[in-house]
């Protein structure tokens, strides 16, 4: 499976009206995915994944349109210390939480959106999870 990274892209009141997530596709023809998007006609976040092999010149593009662009922490949860109390599962505001059919609790990195949220982390009373740089965790 191709590896992808996560950035974050923030808009100003001044570029949000302007097509630039397509632009840069249509540039680049390389797939961007978004994962979510908090956006106004005042300008907002929106995370997005894309191949990891392309991330530098995807940022470049980006910034070069005077998007902010910065790599948001993924959530690592340390299943040894984890006792699926379900104190983070409430919180979350993706569902990237949920509880399997044996009650132990269970997250779906692929939804969770990392540290642009991050409630699950202080809600955790094991400290189970940490937000980690995307590649300390993908090198595990
Ligand atoms: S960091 Fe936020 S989105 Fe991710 S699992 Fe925790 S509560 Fe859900
Ligand atoms: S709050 Fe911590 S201990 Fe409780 S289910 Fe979530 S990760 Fe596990």
């Amino acid at each position: 499976m191709k590896k992808m990274d996560r950035i974050l892209l923030r808009f100003s009141e001044e570029n949000v009206e302007e097509p630039i997530t397509a632009q840069v596709i249509l540039e680049l023809g390389i797939p961007i995915r978004i994962v979510t998007a908090t956006i106004d006609s005042h300008g907002g976040d929106i995370l997005v994944e894309v191949p990891a092999v392309h991330v530098e010149e995807i940022v470049k593009a980006f910034r070069d349109k005077g998007v902010v662009v910065t790599f948001p922490k993924l959530i690592d949860v340390d299943c040894d210390k984890c006792f699926d109390c379900g104190a983070c599962y409430a919180l979350c505001p993706v569902d990237a939480i949920s509880f399997d059919e044996d009650y132990s609790v269970v997250f779906d990195e692929k939804t969770c959106i990392g540290s642009p949220c991050g409630l699950c982390v202080n809600a955790c009373p094991a400290r189970a999870i940490r937000l980690v740089e995307q590649h300390s965790r993908n090198q595990k």
